[in-house]
């Protein structure tokens, strides 16, 4: 089995959450709801999804600022659901840092092309700027193919936690290049994570376990003693 994409949806109105919901999970999606800003920020940090669906008319805090605290720490895909018609509110969500938005009230197949577009977007964003970058990643024999969220190793499937899959592919899109502790705890449980790097050298224990042949001589990747951790070169550009 392979991760499922995750999605957040922040909506107080109650039939449209349930009916994205319907959808996402129709589509494969594991699907998180918040009724409020506050909690739906709340799950973000907690949660990291691959993508947020968010109301701009939230019954605590403004859209915005939801907008704004989670691109303080991720450029993760947020696509604002609005049921405003003013251009104004739709630009200041997008200057704010929004990746679209659609408007309310939308059918299942606009639904999943923004989802599938702001994903593709997010996916070229998050490599070299003005670069393709590579579908898979491969060094020796394991490669991971990121458009089927499938981890290979010697021809065989590796069956990883979902977060054990954004750790491996964080540091695969960036292999070669040693990432902080920080960066990485950052990038993957946000900046109101847990300080220590206990939760990360766990995870990155249990990926060794699955990864290596000999986990306390890895091959793939390696442990920059006090810095943080540096995966094998891709030999695939
Ligand atoms: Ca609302």
């Amino acid at each position: 089995m392979t991760p499922k994409l995750t999605a957040l949806i922040i909506e107080d109105e109650k039939s449209i959450r349930s009916f994205i919901e319907t959808t996402l999970n129709a589509n494969g999606y594991k699907v998180y709801t918040a009724a409020s800003g506050q909690e739906g920020l709340s799950f973000a940090t907690s949660n990291c999804p691959d993508v947020i669906l968010l109301d701009l008319g939230l019954p605590d805090i403004d859209g915005l600022q939801v907008i704004r605290q989670v691109r303080e720490w991720s450029i993760l895909p947020i696509i604002v659901i609005s049921a405003r018609t003013q251009e104004k509110e739709k630009v200041a969500a997008l200057d704010a840092g929004a990746d679209d938005y659609i408007t309310k009230p939308f059918g299942t197949s606009e639904l999943m092309a923004r989802i599938r577009t702001a994903l593709r977007h997010h996916h070229l964003q998050a490599s070299a700027p003005g670069k393709m970058p590579s579908p898979i990643y491969q060094y020796g024999g394991l490669i991971i193919d990121y458009e089927k969220r499938l981890v290979t190793l010697e021809g065989q499937t590796i069956h990883l936690t979902q977060i054990e899959y954004k750790l491996v592919t964080l540091l695969a899109r960036h292999s070669g290049k040693v990432l902080t502790y920080d960066y990485i705890i950052n990038q993957i449980w946000g900046p109101y994570a847990d300080n220590n790097n206990q939760i990360l050298r766990v995870n990155m224990a249990h990926i060794r376990r699955k990864l290596e042949a000999n986990p306390a001589e890895p091959q793939y990747i390696f442990t920059e003693i006090g810095v943080g951790y540096r995966m094998q070169e891709s030999q695939i550009e």
